[in-house]
């Protein structure tokens, strides 16, 4: 459930690591932009996957590029 995805980039050489699981955060831009996480949490009750594809690590599969630099030369474990 708190799973974290390391990424390296070959380019920039840069490490970062991005959670499997969605923070207040990461709702900006989104109808749930300000919710709280006790809100979220609420919300996740009714429906589990109403969050689905907004964490990190979600979108960097969707694009897996740096976060740095672009580049598509990364590898992720
Ligand atoms: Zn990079």
């Amino acid at each position: 459930m708190m799973a974290i995805l390391q990424v390296e980039c070959f380019d920039c050489l840069s490490i970062f690591s991005l959670r499997g699981f969605v923070e207040p955060e990461d709702l900006v831009g989104t109808q749930w932009e300000g919710c709280s996480k006790e809100e979220m949490g609420k919300l996740e009750d009714e429906d589990s996957f109403i969050f689905e594809g907004l964490d990190p690590w979600s979108k960097f599969d969707d694009n897996p590029v740096c976060l740095d630099c672009g580049s598509k030369r990364v590898i992720s474990y």
